[in-house]
């Protein structure tokens, strides 16, 4: 392993590694596409330039920077001091629009014309086809045929937007089996096409560059966090993790400051022990999923297994492999929370600050009821994004409960 650091926050190598997670596990006839990108990840990522066009997009187009908010009520509720930072409020209605605008550019100046992309819940293909409609690109995204159909409204919004929609009949028909496709167009089309991969998951570079296109949001809260409360540093900071990009967002400016202490929450689904969940840094075992050696929910004999959470985000077999270090590794705590957590803390939220998160969010949420948190501590929890789009899924679980 080489164990030269190569981002000034992140603790990875030159070969993509953080600790023994990560690397490009690509087939021969990706290398070069992989590489490509590497050089002009390296190229671009400090050029003034692609600097100033992406912060100009952040500000005017998407919004930023988002509030950081301290929340009495909900403070008040828990006796300690809760700030949100309102990633809730980007355009598109969460944080993935940062990671999408960030790799768009950089496809651009690449010369690439084409943009491919995944999705699950269809959340980070609503941000890329919304980046292309911006930048005038073709724009395909792969989603699972059973994902298309239980996640119309937003297979509608790309649509109108201008994308082409490849509903994928293989295997579960879910967010993996789109992964799998993306990789295959990627495969036959290397020249023209540029793969937005909307997590901190995927081979090396990716896991490292979608970090730092999220780093704008500790970025932010450090500067807000001083403005408003004469000090730089909370005592926690908590995200939820999917694959993790929200998270090594809001992690990333304090990854090296010992004294913040990093929290996240995996989805339990229905409970770690169920056989339903997606608890995949509790019960993952070392793998490899989407190019990259991470924790990975598997059998005995290496298959696979489907994960299961209420919130679309957060079911992903899988965990980026800065995620899969910083909780072996001791720096983070990794909390499980289960479905009905997860719903309580929405409605908590809702009803004492008037804020529907997203349900990915509300995992995030719900280790303030789960955990102990002292008067004076400072809180901060990044609220990843709103919850029109799990209008449905809250209702039903107050008409039942
Ligand atoms: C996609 C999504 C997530 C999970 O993805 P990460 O890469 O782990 O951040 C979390 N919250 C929201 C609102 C999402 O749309």
């Amino acid at each position: 392993m080489n164990t030269r650091q190569i981002d000034p926050f992140l603790p990875v190598d030159e070969e993509g590694y953080y600790g023994p997670f990560g690397g490009a596990y690509v087939p021969e006839i990706l290398h070069s596409n992989v590489e490509n990108l590497k050089e002009a990840y390296a190229r671009y990522v400090e050029d003034p330039e692609f600097v100033a066009e992406f912060e100009q997009l952040l500000s005017d187009y998407v919004g930023r920077p988002t509030p950081l908010y301290h929340a009495r009520r909900l403070s008040e509720h828990f006796g300690t001091n809760i700030y949100l930072k309102r990633e809730d409020l980007c355009h598109t209605g969460a944080h993935k629009i940062n990671n999408a605008i960030g790799s768009v550019l950089l496809a651009k100046r690449m010369g690439k014309t084409r943009i491919i992309a995944e999705t699950g819940a269809g959340q980070h293909g609503v941000a890329t086809a919304t980046v292309c409609a911006l930048m005038g690109l073709e724009c395909v995204v792969y989603m699972g045929a059973t994902d298309v159909a239980r996640q119309q409204p937003n297979v509608e919004r790309m649509k109108m937007l201008g994308a082409k929609v490849v509903a994928v009949t293989s295997g579960n028909q879910t967010l993996k089996d789109a992964t799998n496709e993306a990789i295959r167009d990627w495969c036959c089309n290397p020249s023209d096409t540029f793969y937005v991969i909307g997590s901190t998951v995927g081979p090396h570079p990716y896991p490292q560059m979608v970090a730092h296109f999220q780093s704008v949001i500790s970025r932010e809260i450090r500067r807000q966090l001083k403005e408003q409360t004469g000090r730089e540093l909370p005592d926690y900071v908590v995200a939820c993790v999917g694959g993790g990009s929200n998270a090594a967002g809001a992690f990333y400016h304090f990854l090296q400051e010992p004294t913040v202490k990093l929290v996240s929450a995996e989805a339990a689904g229905l409970g770690i022990d169920s056989g339903e969940s997606a608890a995949t840094i509790h019960l993952g075992k070392e793998g490899i999923i989407h190019g990259s050696r991470t924790l990975v929910m598997q059998t005995e004999d290496g298959q696979i297994t489907e994960p299961y959470s209420i919130s679309a985000g957060l079911d992903y077999p899988g965990i980026g492999p800065l995620h899969a270090y910083l909780a072996t590794s001791g720096r983070a705590e990794v909390r499980a929370v289960t479905d009905s957590e997860a719903l309580e803390a929405a409605n908590l939220l809702t009803r004492t600050e008037g804020i529907i998160p997203a349900l990915e969010s509300a995992h995030a949420l719900a280790v303030l009821g789960q955990k102990r948190f002292g008067k004076d501590d400072v809180v901060v929890i990044n609220l990843s994004g709103r919850g029109d789009k799990d209008m449905a899924t809250y209702l039903k679980s107050i008409k039942n409960s």
